[in-house]
């Protein structure tokens, strides 16, 4: 749950609060804060970030009503759907199950993820819509992500920050530009809900990096996600105890054969005993893989969604493979961009309650327009990047990344623009920003 607006508390039972939205109930976990029931509060990912002074969360709630509902009614008339008597009956049969939330069988998704003409896509991306509309109404995630660091000591095949690229200039943010950047995207810009993400980096220590967390954490209420690899499950829970809160860490494939070919020196099991230790501990997860690994089959890409879903993901994090010419796979062609909404779309058929879905940023590097595609094909989540302009380039996973020279403030413009078109409410940012 992530309304950026404030919620007014209805019920407390231990630390978990039932929070009243517009009458839209949530719930969210409080860990720190002193509340009783009739306050307010903000909460991201579930988490309680802030209480909220009740004159400025009426405020904030009367600029808001009208909009909310407003959004609420263009969303629902774009997600409004009709199977039709189109001609492929099977298609038909398949999304009917769907959509009445009856779980396809692999052969169905295999078919779904098979589809090459226009209108059988178009009816499976209505379906998933229609699917996100039912279950999440139309709030979107948008999280802000800080690139602190573009050294890394792995050699993934296919990533543009790994050692395979000698001519990369490399960069690490001081503790200090780290802290100021995520202050000024939360002050400033009104994000509550930030990624500290990184190559995997010996020059930072995970002691380092927790006072980082608990330094953030005492200037601005945030949810913290972390994503800088693989820091051992002590990392782990001392980055927890620091008050990083979700971990986006991708297994980017479930095929243990295409893992080991493009990850030298690396096993699939480590990265899911992260996923798992990290779940233990209470994180959110955000997990996901690449669509387009060499030998990745259709088969292959419905088992990561499974994977996904088995690792009771919070955020599925599924992106093309976008060659990096300094790369050992830099010869290879990334996947079309209609094969990556179907994976979205497949997505949100098979977790279609739970499941926020990114639109990610190598798909809109993939195809610029795709953003509001992804949105209209099951898709909730955005990521903006607020990386200091003078660091972005470098932080170089794939050539041409989008937004690496684009203003924060023009990146929220036209994501919030985007969203209303679309009747999204956008749920991590600011309501000041939204208004
Ligand atoms: N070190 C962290 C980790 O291992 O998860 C985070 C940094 S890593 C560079 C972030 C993500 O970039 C990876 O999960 C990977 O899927 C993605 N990535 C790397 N190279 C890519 C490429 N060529 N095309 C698309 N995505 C890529």
């Amino acid at each position: 749950m992530c309304y950026a607006i404030p919620g007014k508390v209805k019920e407390i039972r231990g630390k978990q609060v039932l929070v009243d939205y517009f009458g839209e109930e949530k719930k969210a976990i409080n860990e720190f804060y002193d509340i009783a029931v009739g306050d307010y509060i903000c909460a991201q990912g579930g988490f309680v970030i802030k209480k909220v002074k009740e004159d400025e969360a009426r405020e904030v709630l009367s600029a808001w009503k009208e909009l909310f509902f407003e959004l609420q009614d263009i969303d629902l008339r774009l997600s409004r759907m009709d199977l039709g008597e189109g001609s492929d009956k099977k298609l038909r049969l398949i999304l009917d199950k769907a959509l009445e939330n009856i779980p396809l069988k692999k052969d169905e998704l295999l078919y779904l993820l098979d589809l090459d003409s226009q209108q059988s896509c178009q009816l499976l991306y209505k379906s998933a819509n229609f699917l996100r509309q039912k279950y999440h109404k139309n709030s979107c995630c948008i999280h802000g992500i800080i690139e602190i660091s573009n050294h890394c000591q792995q050699q993934c095949t296919y990533c543009g920050i790994s050692t395979h690229n000698k001519d990369l200039p490399r960069y690490r943010m001081t503790q200090e530009e780290i802290i100021e950047t995520a202050v000024e995207a939360v002050e400033r810009y009104g994000f509550q809900a930030l990624v500290l993400q990184s190559g995997e980096d010996p020059g930072y220590s995970v002691d380092e990096l927790a006072i980082t967390i608990r330094k953030i954490k005492e200037k601005v209420p945030v949810l913290i996600c972390i994503s800088f690899g693989e820091v051992g499950l002590e990392g782990l829970e001392k980055l927890y105890h620091a008050g990083a809160r979700a971990l986006l860490m991708r297994f980017e494939t479930s095929n243990p054969k295409i893992f080991a070919r493009v990850h030298p020196g690396q096993k699939l099991e480590t990265r899911l005993e992260h996923i798992h230790k990290a779940a233990s501990l209470g994180y959110l997860i955000m997990t996901g893989a690449l669509i387009g690994l060499p030998g990745q089959t259709n088969e292959d890409i419905i088992n990561d969604i499974y994977l996904t879903k088995e690792l009771g993901a919070e955020m599925y994090s599924f992106g093309p493979f976008l060659p990096h010419p300094e790369t050992p796979l830099g010869n290879l062609k990334s996947p079309s961009e209609e094969k990556v909404l179907k994976t979205l779309a497949l997505v949100r058929l098979i977790d279609p309650e739970v499941a926020k879905i990114l639109v990610t940023t190598a798909l809109e590097t993939l195809e610029p327009t795709t953003r509001k595609k992804g949105l209209l094909s099951g898709a909730n989540s955005l990521m903006l990047n607020v990386t200091p302009v003078k660091y972005r380039k470098l932080y170089a996973i794939y050539p041409n990344k989008a937004y690496s020279d684009e203003l924060i403030s023009t990146q929220i413009e036209e994501a919030i623009s985007l969203l209303k078109s679309l009747g999204r409410a956008p749920t991590d940012l600011g309501v000041s920003k939204v208004i």
